[in-house]
């Protein structure tokens, strides 16, 4: 017999430390997605627009759905540097990146928990599961099913474990009990607005993507508008400045899963010695982590990027030098952020001088 308690234990057994059950519902938070996508906030994502329908209501995914089975995991650990003071010369790099892509090892157990359902289910059903990359408004649902409040800086806040949570779920046509929802705890609280360094969260709870670091450095294709390139600061891969400051965060426990801790060579990087690596060796360096979604060419415009804010003098001596291992240091995109980066360089150097 499936009982919510049984498969909230089974959760926890395969690694989650969260597990709630939301009705598979249509809250009146999902149709917000509508009015932001005609805001333009999602900027070049076009796979948002094509499947807003789908991720309107989680029954367009699972046809006859009864339930969300909502799991979060926490990835915090301890960081390799103070977000309050890093180390200029250093890059910068969401601290959901520093381990192993957490869609393979998430996606690994959810299916482990979806398969002891349908062992223990006195009936068969429907599901399906998703990490993250799903048709459905994960955060809503979370909400939902109890595992925290949407916040200011739009992340889910768990008010025990703060809001370094990997989401993960599984719509299924189940009629599991479900849990309350959530209640919002952020208050008078306006850390998260005041910090972002673009003003990407543009009201409470609403995020102009195309200004924030995490659409720039990960999802953007193409050059990173001239204005915006500052505010970039040193971050090479996303940006955790919303969440590093959010008061929920500052006793967030930290995990011991081994799959989350920072990899050798992304704990603490030096930009230079990141630049230096030839284009195979910095494929093989994000391998199986989450950076292989901005692809190579991304991660060199970041870098660059990155490089001309940091001032550092190290890294714009490799930043100018050209190498046959680096080709997609050549590419015309990339090279126009090195230009402008070197060209940063000098600014700051004339401005020491003065
Ligand atoms: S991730 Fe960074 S850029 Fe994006 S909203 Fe948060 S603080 Fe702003
Ligand atoms: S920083 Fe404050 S306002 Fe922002 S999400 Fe955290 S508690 Fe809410």
């Amino acid at each position: 017999m499936l009982t919510a308690a049984s498969v909230k234990t089974k959760a926890l057994e395969l690694g989650f430390d969260l597990c709630g059950v939301a009705p598979a519902g249509s809250f009146p938070e999902l149709a917000f997605l509508r009015e932001w996508l005609d805001r333009g906030y999602a900027g070049d994502m076009a796979f948002m627009s094509r499947s807003a329908d789908l991720r309107a209501d989680a029954r367009a995914a699972v046809r006859g759905a009864r339930s969300v089975i909502v799991t979060g995991t926490l990835y915090n650990t301890v960081p390799p540097y103070t977000p309050e003071d890093p180390p200029p010369d250093r890059a910068r790099i969401a601290r959901y990146a520093w381990g192993d892509d957490y869609h393979d090892v998430l996606k690994a157990r959810l299916d482990a928990l979806l398969a002891w359902m349908r062992a223990r289910s006195d009936t068969p059903f429907a599901a399906s599961a998703y990490v993250d990359t799903g048709p459905i408004q994960e955060r809503v649902y979370a909400q939902y099913a109890g595992l925290g409040w949407i916040g200011k800086n739009t992340c889910l806040i768990n008010a025990e474990k703060g809001s370094w949570l990997f989401l993960a779920e599984i719509i299924c046509t189940l009629p599991i009990e479900a849990d309350a929802p959530a209640v919002d705890q952020c208050g008078s609280c306006t850390r998260c607005l005041d910090a972002c360094p673009t003003e990407a969260l543009v009201a409470p709870g609403v995020l102009d993507a195309r200004r924030c670091l995490s659409y720039l450095t990960i999802e953007l294709r193409s050059a990173i508008d001239g204005p915006l390139r500052e505010g970039v600061g040193t971050h090479v891969y996303g940006c955790d400045i919303c969440q590093d400051v959010c008061p929920y965060n500052q006793a967030s426990p930290a995990s011991a899963d081994a799959a989350w801790q920072p990899r050798a060579g992304l704990d603490r990087p030096a930009l230079a010695e990141l630049w230096r690596r030839p284009d195979a060796d910095l494929r093989a360096l994000v391998r199986g982590t989450p950076m292989t979604h901005a692809k190579i060419t991304g991660l060199r415009r970041n870098l660059a990027v990155a490089i001309g804010n940091s001032g550092d003098a190290s890294a714009l001596r490799a930043l100018a030098e050209d190498s046959d291992e680096r080709p997609s240091a050549r590419d015309p995109m990339v090279r126009e952020h090195i230009d402008w980066a070197l060209g940063q360089g000098q600014r700051s150097k004339g401005k020491s001088q003065r």
